[in-house]
């Protein structure tokens, strides 16, 4: 197994934390008890997943009482909607965006087969919301207005509050998936508008496996997992107790980095894109250079396919990655990248570095040698070059013989 890299795809995953591990493994060998149990034992236990969930509230200014301790982000994506849509079941109509994560986008087209119906707002080519559509969008039988907080391709970041006005205005539940948000972006429930939050730890530093939901305490709530009373009647089963320490760890540890280490993330994603926008000819920045996540940078190198970068970049021990995690292995372009409209040729050679805190300089350095021979090599190799309508004509003809 490969163990060092260059690993620029945190918006995918992130490493654990050593810190984190430190906390969790305990609960993996000495402390194993249920913390349901009577005896002192059980109990121990579930003092700490007292503090955990006392740490991940304090990282997101809420209350403990509205934490919910899930298995991923999927599940409190599906877990929110799911709840918005029970408690409200007069209601019939769902808005979210072209842009989300497949965990919502998949849930919103099953609803689509199940009656309801599901309004998908589009963005400019910047990634960009257009909040007359979602004003013009909303109605009396809105349930649930499901919008993401930043973009994990692009990390263009939405206007949140604004949206949740307008949302709380028409009496809609307001459902935010922040799993690329939160650690990056302060955030505090207190003076929010949001009413039900979704995070997941494995990409902040927690292991894969945990996640949480956060919901407003007076939303009403029907629980997604039905079975035992844990997590206040709200979420059965017997807690991910390794998890959910280390999730509250993961919690505490960005709470004190924030903002160092994002301003750090920020000076070293600008200098990687900067040195490669003036080192390599006919690239472009995806997404909104104005409100965007400090770790994330999405560039379009014209005439070549991502796919063949991304090799190129492994064999130099570099991760990044080529739209997101789940749709690439198929060569279908990101349906984030389709939404915002891109021309056919920056749409197939787009490639998204991601920092984390654990990103170095000698890291970034190492990137900007490599990646201007790359581009000029695979170019060299293109038949077409830098000739758009040959290569426009040659991505139809792929189109065609699918
Ligand atoms: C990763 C991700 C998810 C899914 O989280 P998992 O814990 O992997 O299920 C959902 N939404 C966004 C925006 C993500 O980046």
């Amino acid at each position: 197994m490969q163990k060092n890299c260059i690993y620029l795809d945190n918006n995918a995953t992130t490493q654990v934390d050593p810190e984190v591990l430190e906390v969790m493994l305990p609960y993996l060998t000495d402390y194993y008890g249920n913390p349901s149990s009577m005896h002192s034992f059980g109990g121990q236990v579930g003092k700490g997943v007292k503090i955990a969930r006392e740490q991940l509230a304090a990282l997101l200014g809420a209350d403990e009482s509205e934490i919910i301790f899930t298995s991923c982000g999927t599940e409190g994506d599906n877990a929110a909607i799911r709840a918005a849509l029970l408690a409200q079941p007069e209601k019939r109509h769902i808005i979210t965006t072209q842009v989300e994560h497949a965990a919502v986008l998949n849930v919103c087209k099953q609803l689509e087969t199940q009656g309801y119906s599901v309004t998908y707002l589009s963005v400019d080519s910047q990634g960009q919301l257009d909040l007359n559509e979602l004003e013009a969008s909303l109605t009396g039988n809105t349930a649930l207005v499901t919008i993401m907080y930043a973009n994990n391709e692009t990390g263009t970041v939405f206007p949140i509050e604004q949206i949740g006005l307008r949302v709380k205005e028409r009496g809609a539940i307001f459902h935010v998936d922040a799993v690329q948000a939160v650690g990056k972006i302060p955030l505090n429930m207190k003076t929010s508008t949001i009413d039900m939050l979704t995070l997941s730890g494995h990409k902040l530093h927690a292991p894969k496996g945990i996640g949480a939901l956060y919901v407003r305490r007076g939303v009403r709530f029907r629980p997604f997992l039905i079975g035992g009373h844990q997590e206040r009647g709200r979420r059965a089963g017997t807690e991910n107790v390794p998890g959910i320490i280390a999730l509250g760890k993961a919690a505490e540890m960005e709470l004190l980095h924030l903002p160092d280490a994002t301003n750090r993330e920020r000076k070293l994603r600008d200098r990687l894109e900067k040195t490669l926008l003036a080192a390599i000819p006919n690239c472009e920045v995806n997404g909104d250079p104005q409100h965007r996540l400090p770790n994330t940078t999405n560039i379009g190198f014209k005439y070549i396919e991502g796919e063949a970068i991304l090799l190129s970049l492994n064999k130099y021990g570099i991760c990044a990655s080529s739209g997101s995690a789940c749709t690439s292995g198929s060569l279908e372009p990101s349906h984030v990248l389709r939404a915002m409209g891109l021309p056919y040729t920056t749409l197939h050679g787009s490639i998204r570095f991601s920092l984390s805190r654990f990103t170095t300089d000698a890291e970034i350095d190492q990137v900007i040698a490599v990646m201007p021979e790359i581009v000029e090599r695979l170019r060299a190799l293109s038949p077409f070059k830098n000739d758009e309508a040959g290569w426009l004509q040659q991505q139809a003809q792929t189109l065609v013989n699918k």
